[in-house]
């Protein structure tokens, strides 16, 4: 049967776009944190959304389950098949098009395999802001972005990716397709349809292409590196920037000397601005030019500092200044990999109970893993924190991981729930924390979720064993 599958397959994908070859495969077995390694019975890779669809009808035909797959950066399992081998993964990297650039109606229209990075580029292209943006940028995938409904470095202004998306086209798990991509912006004839696939890790259906809102490009954008003492004192500078200078803020991250000890580590990396404070925050507001930007952040900060709230504070005095800041915060994950990598704990609590949340979970390690090393930084400004742990120096990271990991990631979960907080704040559920999500969600929920992926995928075969499949 499965013979027969393949060749359904290549009859109708081509003989190049169906991988089954042990070499060819291998990529799209394990996943970017390399906690999965699955087996496959094919990687298809469909160049538009009509191929896509027909390929989902012959799995469905055959009864295979799928997994779609983008760029591979996320953090939870969610696009690794299982190791079963009957998993057929679709690879959404053909679908390259960027179909349409509207700069008055501030819409782009793209299909799921363009880059974030390329997004924002065609956007920048017209004169417009595309303000997703995360460290992943360069590979991660549209599809896989709006699949996770993932966040980054400018939620605070601009919201996830959930709030980006006016429309939306999907293959359904029977192989139609559902043609959503509206520009309109006011559209109240019943269900929000495009909402049950954004967040969904393709559970429901394969994204193929979606129309993106678009945002003035800020003419004017000040970035500042400041010293704190602690979270709360980072939380409070928040609280007056925003008083201050309102929406104009866009990005307010926290990162402890903990995280960029560990980006010293890399090679090549720019020094710091300023070094000596327990904690830093990297800021950015933008708006237009004759906002006034520099003299609103200047007065903020300087009136923080007469008050002993801040330490020092460096102001980016060139754009290379500034991504040399950018360098430092995104490299915290790919430094954490070069040390064998860290169990990662991606949560958030309502903005106030930051500094508790912190207090909490660094107690709680430092009482039963007194060696272990933190790296505690995060998207403070959405209230999400992400507090990795890792081995202690010189110890083996799988090692640790692996004795100590499920009891370090209970503490820190438990102590987020306490504070009425959520265990995937921006990475989603996937494999990794499927158990987690029907621990903590009440029955309810649990049954809305399943009643909606059984109305829409009945035989389960749409990513498998992720989320509640
Ligand atoms: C260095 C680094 C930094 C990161 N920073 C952030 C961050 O700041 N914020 C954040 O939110 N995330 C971050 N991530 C995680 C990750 O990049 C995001 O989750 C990203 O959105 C995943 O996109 P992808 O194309 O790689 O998806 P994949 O990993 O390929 O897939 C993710 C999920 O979406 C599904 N999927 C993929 N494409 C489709 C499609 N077309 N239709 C339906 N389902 C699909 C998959 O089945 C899977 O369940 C980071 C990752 C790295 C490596």
């Amino acid at each position: 049967m499965t013979a027969a599958a393949l060749a359904r397959l290549r009859e109708c994908l081509g003989e190049a776009s169906v991988l089954t070859d042990d070499a060819a495969v291998e990529p799209y077995l394990h996943d970017e944190r390399r906690l999965y390694h699955g087996r496959t019975l094919a990687v298809l890779r469909p160049r538009d959304a009509a191929e896509v669809a027909a390929a989902v009808r012959i799995c469905a035909d055959f009864q295979l389950p799928m997994v779609p797959q983008g760029g591979n950066t996320g953090y939870c399992g969610g696009a690794t098949p299982d190791e079963s081998g009957r998993e057929v993964v679709i690879s959404l990297s053909r679908l390259r098009q960027i179909r349409a650039v509207d700069p008055l109606g501030f819409t782009l229209t793209a299909e799921a395999g363009v880059t974030l990075a390329e997004l924002q580029a065609a956007a920048a292209g017209v004169a417009r802001l595309f303000p997703l943006s995360m460290g992943s940028e360069g590979t991660c995938q549209l599809g896989g972005v709006l699949s996770t409904n993932a966040g980054g470095l400018a939620v605070l202004r601009y919201g996830t990716a959930r709030e980006l998306v006016l429309g939306l086209e999907v293959v359904l798990p029977d192989g139609r397709l559902w043609e959503g991509l509206t520009a309109l912006r006011k559209d109240n004839t019943g269900y929000d349809l495009k909402q049950w696939f954004l967040g969904a890790e393709g559970t429901l259906g394969i994204i193929t292409a979606a129309v993106l809102k678009l945002f003035p490009s800020p003419a004017a954008k000040e970035t500042a590196w400041v010293g704190v003492s602690d979270l709360a004192a980072a939380c409070n500078l928040l609280s007056r920037l925003r008083e201050a200078l309102g929406d104009n803020v866009t990005s307010f991250e926290y990162l402890t000397a903990e995280s960029l000890a560990l980006v010293a580590g890399l090679p090549g990396m720019p020094a710091p601005p300023l070094t000596g404070a327990p904690a830093f925050v990297l800021l950015e507001v933008s708006g237009r030019a004759d906002d006034a930007l520099r003299e609103a952040l200047e007065n903020t900060l300087g009136s923080a500092l007469a008050r002993d709230e801040i330490g020092e504070v460096v102001l980016a005095a060139s754009d290379a200044q500034r991504r040399a800041m950018w360098r430092l915060r995104e490299s915290i994950p790919p430094a954490e990999k070069t040390l064998g990598g860290s169990i990662k704990h991606d949560v958030s609590v309502p903005l106030s109970a930051l500094p508790a949340l912190e207090a909490e979970a660094r107690a709680g390690i430092r009482q039963r893993w007194p060696e272990a090393r933190l790296s505690v930084y995060g998207h403070i400004g959405d209230g999400n924190l992400h507090f990795n742990v890792l081995a202690p120096a010189g110890a083996l990271a799988e090692d640790f991981k692996a004795r100590h990991g499920a009891a370090i990631s209970a503490l820190v979960h438990g102590a987020a729930t306490a504070l009425a907080g959520s265990f995937s704040a921006e990475h989603g559920v996937g494999k990794l924390k499927r158990d987690l999500l029907h621990a903590s969600e009440s029955p309810l929920s649990i049954e809305l979720m399943q009643r909606l992926k059984q109305a829409l995928d009945p035989v389960g075969l749409m990513n498998p064993g992720k989320l509640v499949g």
